[in-house]
Order: structure tokens, then sequence, then C-alpha cells
């Protein structure tokens, strides 16, 4: 278990030079805010955090990238030190004062980041559990006491199930990503989640998209809520620049690696549609020199956190993965998304290029379509309601690369493709950043590691501002990189 440090030392906060003190939260939690650099609430936030700090149930309308994890992390921490008593500890035993449940074993454990970043300077503690790991770390955490426990569904049942977890303490609950939650078959586990809440409680709901299943669990599960809602999926797509190539699927792995030579990829995440497919893209990287990853829903919950934080430090910087794995990645410094496979279903499209967005920032997005995935990419057009460039192939793929009948025909437009607009021709050569085979200048074969790049420093050292900051926004992945999924963790004392 892994107490973090105290709040760094530096140069004197003012905690009222933040626009967060305005939202009337606790100083001390103003004052982590600003040494994160966190200088002004995202729209969430600043609608969220008001209602919620006042106890009134929420209806969240918004996507992970928007800070939806503040708007709700926020206020949850301002209710348990405002309304604790001075020094007061969590009551010892199996009954946290506040739930938060989330689909994935990843979010889970960002969401644990987060209140342990936010949480650092106060006297909360909280833990995170998820299934595919040992039950037993996360039970003798339970028992130690906790305010905030963060849960996967699953494991959740499990241990409500052996008793070892009483959730009648709960005065808050919050529910992440609740239309994934219902893709991924979590209605009855929530149910029964619910079922064992106290009835007066306060219910929090976050959801990126609002189809009628959600609205009527909210009417389920939320007594007279806010509604807030923000960032349309439109406005995220509108700051990534996108291009798509029409390819032979037998040569999409040739493609991937010609891009990785002429774009200046930093860190790539790599989408297949299946949890094979993922596994076969990293063999043939991997022999061409190129250091890669897999996550996806077959491998252990170990070599998913390895693979996921040899990416976040650069020592792996191309990852290979499918949907349901990618669900909720906040990794911050993703400069291309390459959807190798395009998706079934087009909102994915939507939330794999959003890994290449996060906290302001813009991105690549590159698609790749062959022959027989035309109709998935005319779907994914009128979803985002844009006409997604086509790019030339570049001049050393082979003759046979095109799809058999012809590049892919763009869907009519009723607007121009994002900022990709005019980058169809195949990329830039000599840009080569860290994906790179052996043999080029900043390989990221098997150290991974550029001395060129800006970011090699990032994978010790902790975050400094220039590179941790972007457009204005900071980052929680700072003070993340702290903790691990599935420890314990806890702020002063
Ligand atoms: P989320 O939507 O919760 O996944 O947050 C996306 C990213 O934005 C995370 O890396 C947060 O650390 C960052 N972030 C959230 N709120 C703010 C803020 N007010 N200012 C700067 N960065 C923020």
């Amino acid at each position: 278990m892994k107490t973090l440090d105290p709040a760094p030392q530096g140069a004197p906060v003012v905690a009222d030079a933040s626009a967060f003190a305005s939202l009337s939260l606790h100083p001390t939690l103003v004052r982590t805010l600003a040494e994160e650099g966190y200088r002004t609430p995202t729209p969430i936030q600043a609608k969220a955090i008001p209602p919620a700090r006042e106890g009134h149930d929420l209806l969240g309308i918004a996507q992970t990238g928007t800070g939806k994890t503040a708007a709700f992390a926020l206020p949850i921490l301002h209710r348990l030190v405002a309304n604790a008593m001075p020094n007061a500890r969590p009551p010892k035993g199996r009954r946290p004062r506040v739930l938060v449940l989330s689909p994935t074993r990843e979010l889970a454990a960002q969401i644990g980041e987060s209140f342990a970043t936010y949480g650092r300077s106060l006297p909360v503690r909280g833990t995170v559990i998820f299934g595919g790991v040992g039950q037993h770390p996360q039970v003798a955490a339970i028992k130690r006491g906790l305010d905030i426990l963060v849960a996967t569904p699953g494991r959740l049942i499990d241990l409500l199930g052996q008793g070892l977890i009483d959730l009648g303490g709960v005065d808050t609950f919050v529910l992440d990503e609740a239309d994934r939650m219902l893709d991924m078959g979590f209605i009855e586990p929530i149910r029964r989640i619910a079922g064992a809440l106290p009835r007066r409680r306060q219910t929090l709901l976050f959801s990126a998209t609002m189809p009628t299943e959600i609205e009527s669990l909210a009417g389920q599960l939320l007594h007279d809520p806010v509604r807030v809602e923000v960032t349309p999926v439109a406005t995220t797509v509108d700051r990534i620049a996108q291009r798509v190539y029409g390819v032979a699927k037998r040569h999409k792995t040739t493609l991937l690696l010609q891009l990785f030579e002429e774009e200046p990829v930093d860190l790539a995440l790599v989408f297949t549609r299946t949890k094979h497919g993922a596994d076969k893209v990293v063999r043939q990287l991997r022999a061409a020199g190129v250091s890669a990853g897999a996550i996806h829903g077959n491998r252990s919950q170990n070599q998913r956190t390895q693979a996921l934080d040899a990416f976040k430090s650069g020592r792996s910087p191309v990852l290979v993965a499918t949907d349901i794995a990618a669900r909720g990645l906040d990794v911050d410094g993703v400069t291309h998304v390459f959807n190798y496979d395009l998706p079934m279903e087009p909102e994915a499209y939507v939330h794999r290029i959003g890994r290449t967005a996060r906290a302001g920032a813009s991105g690549i997005a590159i698609s790749f379509c062959d022959a027989q995935e035309r109709g998935l990419l005319k779907a994914i057009e009128r979803l985002v309601k844009l006409s997604i460039p086509r790019a030339e192939l570049p001049a050393a793929m082979p003759e046979d690369a095109r799809p058999t009948d012809g590049p892919a025909e763009a869907a009519p437009p009723s607007r121009s493709g994002g900022r990709g607009g005019s980058r169809g021709r195949g990329g830039h050569a000599g840009h080569g950043g860290r994906a790179r085979r052996s043999g080029g200048s900043s390989r990221a074969g098997a150290a991974g590691r550029s001395s060129g790049s800006g970011r090699g420093k990032r994978s010790d050292a902790p975050t400094s501002s220039a590179d941790g900051r972007r457009e204005g926004m900071g980052r929680a992945g700072r003070s993340r990189k702290n903790t691990r999924a599935g420890k314990a963790f806890a702020g002063r004392r």
C-alpha cells in the first residue's frame, strides 16, 4: 500500500488566485489544484461542482477528456472534509462513505489516482478495487477503513457477496460512464449495488451519451437531479487532424510501419477490432523492430498494467488496443491514434480518436479502410458530420497496396474534415518521432527511448510544467504516476 507524499514543496501558491476559489471549494483543495497547474475550471466542472457541493443529485452528460473526473471528485472531497470532525479518521471496518462505480479497471485506476492527487493534502483515505487481480490486498485496505471506494461492478458484487464490504454507510454514489456500463451488460449488477445503498444519499451519474436506457436508469437512481451537459461529440473531433487511407487488408502493417517512419509519432495508440488482431499486429511490429505492447481483455491485469506503464513512460511508444480495453485510457501526450481496423460501432471512432486530444490538446487520427470497411467509414462520417480527408498511399508502398476496387469514396461532405484537410499526401519525410524502426535515428526498438525527443526525459523525473501542460491545461498525470492501480490512496492525516 502506498501513501502519497505530501504536496510538493515549491513557491508558495496563492489560493485565491485560482478561479477554483470562486467555486467555494475547501482552501486546501484550491491550493492543490493550483499546484497541479489547474487554473480554470473546465465547463463541466464550472457547471457541476456548485450543485454537487450543495448535495444535489446530478445527471452529467460529458465525455472523458472534459475534466469530468474532477467535476465529481472535487465536490466529494470538499464535502468529506467540510463535514468532518477535526482529525477524524474514517471508521474502521468496511463502510465507505463514497462509492464510485466505473465500467473498466483502467478507468477505475485513473479515478483512484485523481482522488489521490486532488486529496493528497486532505485527511481522506480510499482504495480502488477491480477483478483480475487477487482480492486480499483490496480486502485488507477496506478493513483498515476508508472514505472512498472506487470499484468495478464485478469485484464489488463479489466482495458484497462474501460479506467483506458494507455499503450501508455510503452517502455519495457516483456512476461513471453509465452508457458504457450498460453496453458492457452491467445493468443487473448496478441494480444490485444500488439496492445495497441507503435510500437517502447523493447520486451523481455521468454518461457520454443519453440513450433512453440511461434516461430510465437516471429516473430510478436520481432524485430531482440537476442536469449539466457539455462538449458535443463533434467538438472533440474538430480538434483532431484526421485522414483515411484506402489500403488492402494485407498491407495495413506495412502502411503502419511506413507512417511511423514519416510521421512525427511520439506516442501512438493503434486500434484493432479483435484481441487476436491486436496480438498479431504487435508481433509484426516487434518483428520489424518497433517496441510495441498490447492491451485487451484477454491479458491479465498485470500484463495490462505493465503494457500501460511501458507506454506512458515511453519505453514502448506504441500501444495496440481493442475498444473495450482502451475505454477511459487517459494518457497525456498521445500524438497519434491509428485505426488499424475501423470500429463496428461508429461511436467508438469518436472515443478512440479522443485519446489523442486529452486536456485540450490536439492530435492526429489516421484510419485504414480496406474494401470491406467502406460501409463502416460511411457510418462514421455520418455520425461525426465530417468528410474525413482521403490520403494518398506513401510512394514506398507496394503496387498492390490499394484496396481491390480503388480508394474509398468520400461520403457527401457536410463540412470539411477537422484540421486534417491538407494532410493527404502521406506524411512528412524525416519527421519520424519515437515510434521508429531499428536503424532510425530515434527508434522505438529495444529501449524505445529517443534521446532527441523532448519526451525522453519524462520517464523518471516528475513532469515539469513545460512538459506536462498543454494549451493551458495542467495534468493530474504528474502525480498519477505516483500511485498504482489497485492500491490504497491516502492523503495527510
Ligand atoms: P477527465 O475528463 O476527467 O478524464 O480529465 C481529462 C484531463 O484533464 C486529465 O488529465 C485531468 O488531469 C485534466 N484536467 C481536468 N480538469 C482540469 C482543469 N480544470 N485544468 C487543467 N487540467 C484539467
